[in-house]
């Protein structure tokens, strides 16, 4: 993309309630807009962050058999009557709304109900089973606090997954699968490290169920973890007995800020029952089909990249996620010829600055954007067959020979 071409501007201030570090970039920086408190839209920049986000997602599920589909946000209260959960006393974030021709309908918060109503026309055999689908959606959450950004907000692009099954042994094993799935989504994502497999409550289907939580100070939850962080666990099941299962004292557990960025919950029959979703097994009984669901916060992890790979003078994107690999400076005369040159073919990959600005202005922005590699073609450079690249995250810089330049040959 020319940023000569983009409607898009970096501004000087970040709206002025914005109070989190990268929240406050990816506004400057032109990746979203904020709309209201928690309402926020995406730019061009920021929806090529989130596509990079969802084409990993996807790929990690679909490596394990998960089939993508696109639920409807508008939702019918009856299967949500029949759990029980269309009471506002019991789901306090739902967006309501009435249909001009009378009734009411709600603006999907989560879609456990409709998609195990869904599969009552397609599973009916132990044959069918197991099976898994996921969609990547716009949730709607009546939340009383929106916070630091796009990592909570009253409208957020969720990834949920839902699995169905015919046994215990088959939840379990599909239940790993999606474990390793999403151990490997977060290390493409480039949070692996700083993510952790928690215990956390389950309710009453299950022990536990588990949360990925990344570490940061501006994460909401709060974690106990062990010296060598085997074991990992939320506040709300901090007590005695959880400890003496899981082997660890309470007075080698330290604490720290965390981001809840996904999780996985085994549901056994908890929609399958009161919805009639039923199989016939093999001894030709109907029961009840065993489910599990599995959520990743797509536009949250966005938010807590963007604080985690930041500094001071902007974002610092991992390559796997950065909207374009690399910042193109062109400077002088020269400079732009050679620079309009090594564009050409490579429009998805570079970011060209070709605006008419100081240098000065356009290595801020190239800081504040954050791209993996900022590569500066000027006049001065030319003379002496010389390019310069500059690492973003080290700040390292590397000077390659301007007449055999190739923008894939960057590599440090
Ligand atoms: P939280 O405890 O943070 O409210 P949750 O338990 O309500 O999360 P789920 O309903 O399981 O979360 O949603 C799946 C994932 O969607 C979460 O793990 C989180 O990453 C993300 N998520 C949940 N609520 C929001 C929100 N209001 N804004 C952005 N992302 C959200
Ligand atoms: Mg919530």
């Amino acid at each position: 993309m020319r940023l000569s071409h983009s409607f898009v501007k970096t501004l000087h201030d970040a709206p002025k309630d914005e109070t989190a570090r990268g929240a406050q970039y990816l506004s400057r920086a032109g990746y979203v807009h904020k709309e209201l408190a928690g309402v926020y839209d995406y730019l061009p920049l920021g929806l090529r962050v989130l596509d990079n986000i969802k084409a990993i997602v996807r790929d990690e599920l679909d490596a394990i058999g998960c089939q993508e589909i696109l639920l409807s946000t508008l939702q019918n209260p009856e299967p949500w009557q029949k759990t029980d959960r269309w009471d506002i006393e019991k789901m306090d974030v739902w967006f309501r709304t009435e249909l001009a021709a009378g009734g009411e309908l709600g603006l999907a918060p989560t879609h456990e109900e409709p998609i195990t109503n869904l599969m009552k026309t397609y599973i009916n055999s132990y044959k069918d089973l197991p099976l898994a689908a996921y969609q990547i959606q716009t949730k709607f959450r009546n939340e009383l606090r929106a916070k630091s950004g796009i990592m909570r907000t009253r409208e957020f692009i969720m990834k949920d997954l839902y699995s169905f099954a015919a046994t215990e042994a088959q939840h379990d094993e599909f239940y790993h699968k999606a474990e390793t799935a999403y151990k490997k989504i977060y290390d493409r994502l480039g949070i692996g490290e700083d993510t952790y497999q928690t215990f956390a409550s389950g309710g009453v289907f299950a022990k536990y169920s588990h949360e990925f939580q990344t570490l940061t100070d501006i994460g909401e939850d709060t974690v106990y973890y062990n010296a060598d962080r085997s074991v990992v666990l939320n506040e709300e099941v901090l007590n005695d007995e959880v400890l003496a299962e899981l082997g660890v004292k309470r007075e080698e557990l330290q604490s720290a800020k965390a981001a809840e960025v996904g999780n996985i919950f085994t549901l056994k029959t908890k929609y399958s029952a009161p919805l009639g979703l039923e199989f016939m097994d093999q001894d030709c009984k109907k029961k009840p089909v065993l489910m599990g669901c599995y959520g990743i916060g797509i536009s949250r992890v966005m938010g807590v990249i963007a604080e985690k790979y930041a500094d001071d003078k902007g974002l610092v994107w991992p390559e796997q996620v950065a909207p374009y690999k690399y910042y193109l400076i062109s400077i002088g005369e020269a400079g732009t010829k050679k620079a309009e040159e090594l564009y050409v073919g490579h429009e998805d990959d570079v970011l060209y600055d070709d605006r008419d600005l100081r240098p000065g202005e356009k290595f801020a922005d190239a800081d504040l954007i954050g791209l993996p590699y900022r590569v500066i073609v000027s006049d001065r450079g030319l003379e002496k067959n010389e390019i310069e690249v500059m690492n973003r995250a080290t700040g390292e810089t590397k000077i390659f020979p301007a007449d055999t330049f190739n923008f894939k040959t960057i590599a440090f």
